[in-house]
């Protein structure tokens, strides 16, 4: 078998541990950077860590612990307010790679074949800093990828802002153009973080320009995070965001956990959706009724047809709650959206535990992963943040079997 970890966070790999051991000697000099992470983390989480304690207190590495794992289910703020602790202990250097080679030889005395580790470009950097930092990372992945049993590549994660995307995205061209010894080395680009308020329709343009120097130079994969987070909006938006990620044409699709949630997970949630968002999605149905019939979408076009009308006179969000009539309609669109997807080929990046405690799943049998295999869309498997998860390759792996498996007892 082939171990091959396909969407992974390079820093997320960092254990409770491995971030003891860092702060242990320089925390002091982080201060700065640790109130920073002390002050957004009281404001997801309920409470002010006292972080000096890690490194003073006889408990200290229970006490990071506790903050830094996510062992339980919650929002992408709260995540976000635990990574939080690695940018503050292990700012990105253009002249130190000491962390990075760290994790990349833990994970191949892990049995890892295949890391494809994402990382990025810091928004600080200026192009010179940038140029440095790819090129001190790209010399230590290539002699790492010698010495070591387990081939490492690089996807850098572009920030959700278009005109950063842009830049760090020309940057990393402009590096390969010079150095296409590492064109192997640097497999992609993918979008990350918060999806919040940048929904893949305003990516088209951007996509497109990647796509065009694709055809002229070794293509680099587009990766994409969609459907990971939507507290802002409903089921059947969040499903529409992913597949207008999949229209854009990209490589492979990031969690999609929209798609594939069983509705029946969000049952007694309310959400309030903002006017614009909620309806785009009705327009969208309408623009794509063809081809959503077409797939045997069963949807009540005379309901959808009035709520369409009564929202075009009308400014006000929409509240939405996950009704029988509602999540009948969520179950279709899924439907649909899934058979295209799998007609298409598209690959979907799967993981489970991320999935599970970010989607806030409340029983297995409500698992994206259930709905990818039901309906035969491609998946690979990634740890995502195997270090704030407390997961392994090996533990990921079995989890996403025992899913399929249950998949398969639901069909049967
Ligand atoms: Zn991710």
């Amino acid at each position: 078998m082939l171990n091959q970890d396909l969407h992974v966070h390079l820093h997320g790999c960092l254990k409770a541990e491995d971030l003891w051991t860092i702060g242990k000697d320089n925390y002091k000099n982080q201060a700065q950077q640790l109130d920073w992470y002390a002050d957004e983390f009281s404001k997801h989480c309920g409470y002010k860590p006292d972080y000096q304690n890690y490194w003073r207190s006889e408990n200290g590495l229970s006490l990071l612990k506790k903050d830094f794992e996510m062992l339980e289910s919650g929002n992408f703020s709260q995540f976000q307010a635990k990574f939080n602790l690695i940018i503050a202990l292990c700012p990105l250097s253009f002249e130190n790679f000491y962390v990075q080679e760290k994790i990349i030889r833990q994970q191949a005395a892990s049995g890892l074949n295949l890391f494809e580790a994402r990382t990025l470009i810091p928004f600080s950097f200026t192009s010179d800093q940038a140029y440095r930092y790819l090129k001190g990372l790209c010399q230590l992945v290539s002699n790492l990828n010698s010495e070591l049993p387990m081939e490492t590549r690089l996807v850098f994660s572009l920030f959700r802002q278009n005109h950063l995307a842009l830049k760090h995205y020309l940057w990393i061209k402009d590096f390969l153009f010079h150095h296409p010894v590492y064109t192997n080395l640097i497999s992609g680009i993918d979008f990350a973080y918060d999806e919040k308020g940048f929904p893949p329709s305003s990516k088209i343009n951007l996509i497109q320009k990647i796509k065009q120097d694709n055809l002229k130079s070794k293509p680099l994969k587009i990766l994409y995070h969609v459907g990971e987070s939507f507290e802002d909006k409903g089921l059947l938006s969040a499903t529409r965001w992913v597949f207008e990620a999949f229209l854009l044409g990209v490589d492979r699709l990031g969690h999609a956990i929209a798609l594939g949630v069983d509705p029946e997970n969000y049952q007694n949630i309310k959400v309030e959706e903002a006017h614009d968002e909620y309806f785009q999605t009705l327009k969208f149905l309408f623009n794509n009724r063809n081809l959503l019939f077409e797939y045997g979408f069963t949807a009540d076009w005379q309901m959808l047809t009035e709520e369409k009308d009564f929202f075009s006179k009308n400014q006000s969000s929409k509240i939405i709650s996950y009704t029988d009539n509602y999540k009948a309609l969520c179950r279709d669109f899924q439907r649909v959206v899934g058979r295209i997807l799998k007609e298409k080929r598209a690959i979907i990046e799967c993981c489970p535990t991320s999935n599970k405690r970010l989607a806030q799943i409340k029983y297995p049998k409500f698992h994206p992963i259930l709905f990818f295999a039901k309906n035969k869309i491609s998946t690979v498997l990634g740890t995502d943040d195997p270090g704030v998860f407390c997961v392994t390759y090996e533990s990921e792996y079995s989890y996403k079997k025992s899913l399929e498996e249950l998949s398969f007892s639901f069909t049967a």
